[in-house]
């Protein structure tokens, strides 16, 4: 058996020789002539010239030896509704979906934008976009138009596919009204939306435009839609994430690389087998749903739960009778999600079976160490936790246990994986630094295969924004810092950038700060990212008003302070509401005109705000000091 750290050196010296051996776990219709090309870095061409396709992957080549075994386990305690598909039964949900697109015109290349909320034909519109090969954009659900809008005409999609409503813990959450004013608002309208009627709120179909799914299903009920295969490099999906702008990315991923290290990482790291069932309590809408709600597990054969419904409704018991009842093996969820369990009765962490489940993945955003004790005293099992980004689609930091059960240290997600040469960088020498030293993580290139191919549209971004942010380097940029102790544990400190991180869920403070700034009575605004308990981070908003005669009375500043949060959850969604709007007559700035961010959010936190040499009005400081001391 090889350790561990022979089979990271070996993935780093002889790239081609270890993702060659790796692309052996999926099928390939015409194998590839080069295992890689990096002639334009940091540009990487993965299994150059193969032919293959993520959907035959992860279901088709299944059929002749589990057909009959579960693929899709749909579970709604929002709707009180549990379906369980065979790998048969989702193979002939995908055909007609690929029908019904192909009936509207979609064809290779061709973007499908999914919003939706957690339901299977999610899943079968996602597939049998990769079935075609068109190109798949979910946008999460909590979105709103405005956040829609920008998405729809950076993707151009043909067809949006979509449904009434979700439910967010028993209440309805309509789409359609979103979705139509997201379509008003965008320059690129689609040609057609598919609607599925879940019947649970008022839907009305634009004429020429909206269709209803039930009927079309109909009319494609028998169709049989024969996999396109793609070159290993054509794209399979874009799924839009937040940076530093306001301008959310298109995270392009490839078709090959993609398939083959999801298989790797089903088992060198989630340890999953055929026939087992994978639980991720995560949203499609997001990367880790993606990888490990859909493609991941029914890559590996695996049976995949797709949960619709909150951590504790009807009560906290109910994620642990989901691995009761279908013998889960691996879990995946936030540290958030077991911070708000940890508010519940701890007995529910014994009343169940847990003997199917090995172990429990935690990752999005840094898991303390008391909530990682917690959990893992809790149900008895190894916690492991793993750093990753949308960009990677993967994970970066982890125990691969898999190949080397070593041992994990609460509060560092581990050793870097297999395939990323993960190096730390002083941020304004662009040197390395040493262990125990904070740097920048960063990852030497070529990526391994499964990470981000370009941003959609726009290589010049790509390069700009991830590789030539380390002075003097061409490398990949995490945007988070870290350090490394001397057994090569890394530790996550945080973003170096504008993104925050709430409840797992990726924002970016700019995009929030212009939804703000839309509300006619703002001047200026500035948002920072605040510790939180519960949550990890929550955005804090400070405002400068332009006639501030409108927060004269305590009563009309709460009215105020509610009508600007209002603006983002109709612009943005609920997910990027502030947690407050405080008002001030001044931003902290530097003398050219820079906001410190950085001194703001240190103040909220308590925190001293460093360096105020350059700051142009000390006094700002003092109101947002004031600001939050008056809560
Ligand atoms: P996303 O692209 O939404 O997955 O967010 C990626 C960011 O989440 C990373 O850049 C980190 O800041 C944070 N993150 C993800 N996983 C972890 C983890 N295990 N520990 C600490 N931070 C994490």
């Amino acid at each position: 058996m090889t350790s561990y750290r022979e089979f990271h050196a070996k993935s780093i010296a002889d790239p081609e020789g270890f993702w060659g051996e790796q692309a052996r776990l999926i099928d390939w219709q015409t194998p590839f002539t080069k295992v890689l090309d990096y002639s334009k870095p940091p540009f990487a061409k993965w299994f150059v010239g193969g032919r293959t396709n993520l959907c035959h992957n992860a279901i088709d080549r299944h059929l002749s030896t589990r057909g009959d075994q579960a693929a899709l386990i749909y579970v709604s305690t929002e709707v009180d509704q549990e379906k369980t598909y065979t790998f048969r039964q989702l193979h002939r949900e995908v055909n007609r979906f690929a029908g019904i697109l192909m009936g509207l015109g979609v064809g290779r290349g061709d973007r499908v934008l999914i919003y939706m909320p957690m339901v299977p034909e999610a899943v079968f519109a996602m597939l049998a976009c990769t079935r075609i090969g068109a190109i798949h954009s979910v946008v999460f659900g909590g979105f709103a138009s405005h956040s829609l809008a920008t998405r729809i005409d950076d993707a151009q999609p043909k067809v949006i596919v979509s449904a009434d409503a979700g439910s967010r813990a028993g209440r309805v959450v309509p789409y359609k009204g979103l979705l139509d004013e997201a379509i008003a608002l965008a320059k690129f309208p689609p040609r057609n939306v598919v609607m599925i009627n879940r019947g649970l709120a008022e839907l009305k179909l634009v004429a020429g435009r909206d269709l209803d799914y039930a009927k079309l299903r109909e009319q494609h009920m028998n169709d049989e839609v024969p996999c396109e295969w793609l070159e290993s490099n054509e794209p399979s999906y874009v799924l839009y994430t937040s940076g530093t702008t306001g301008k959310p990315k298109g995270v392009q991923r490839d078709t090959g690389g993609y398939a083959v290290a999801l298989t790797a990482s089903m088992k060198h790291i989630f340890c999953g087998n055929a026939g087992e069932t994978y639980f991720s309590t995560s949203d499609i809408g997001w990367v880790v749903g993606h990888s490990y709600i859909v493609y991941g597990p029914l890559l590996a054969g695996m049976a995949t739960v797709l949960y619709e419904g909150t951590p504790i409704r009807p009560d906290g018991g109910v994620w642990w009778s989901i691995v009761e009842k279908y013998k889960v093996t691996s879990m995946f969820s936030a540290p958030t999600a077991i911070r708000v369990l940890k508010k519940q009765d701890p007995a529910f962490l014994s009343r169940y079976d847990l003997s199917s489940l090995r172990l429990l993945f935690l990752a999005g955003e840094p898991l303390d160490e008391p909530t990682a004790r917690w959990i893992a005293d809790g149900i008895k099992k190894p916690i492991i936790d793993n750093f990753w980004q949308t960009e990677t689609g993967w994970p970066i930091l982890a125990i691969c246990r898999g190949v080397e059960a070593l041992p994990s240290k609460f509060g560092s997600p581990g050793l870097p994986v297999y395939g990323y040469d993960v190096r730390l960088f002083n941020e304004m020498t662009g040197t390395e630094v040493g262990d125990n030293e904070k740097g920048v993580v960063g990852i030497n290139g070529p990526l391994p295969p499964g990470c981000m191919s370009t941003v959609w549209g726009d290589d010049e971004r790509f390069v700009q924004t991830y590789w030539k942010s380390i002075p003097n380097r061409i490398v990949y940029s995490t945007f988070d810092w870290g350090i490394r102790d001397s057994d090569g544990y890394f530790l996550i400190l945080g973003r170096t950038d504008d993104v925050i991180n709430v409840a797992g869920h990726r924002l970016g403070t700019r995009e929030i700060e212009e939804s703000l700034s839309s509300h006619a009575n703002v001047a200026e605004v500035a948002v920072v990212g605040v510790a939180d308990q519960l949550k990890g981070q929550v955005a804090m908003a400070f405002a400068v008003l332009k006639d501030p005669s409108k927060i004269a009375t305590p009563e009309l500043k709460r009215a105020h302070e509610g009508e600007m949060m209002k603006v983002v959850d109709e612009q943005l969604g609920a997910v990027a509401r502030p947690a407050r709007v405080h008002f001030v007559t001044v931003l902290p700035k530097t003398r050219s005109g820079k906001l410190l961010r950085r001194s703001i959010q240190a103040i909220c936190e308590g925190r001293d705000p460093g360096d105020l040499t350059t700051i142009e009005d000390p006094s700002a400081l003092e109101q947002v000091r004031a600001a939050v001391k008056s809560g």
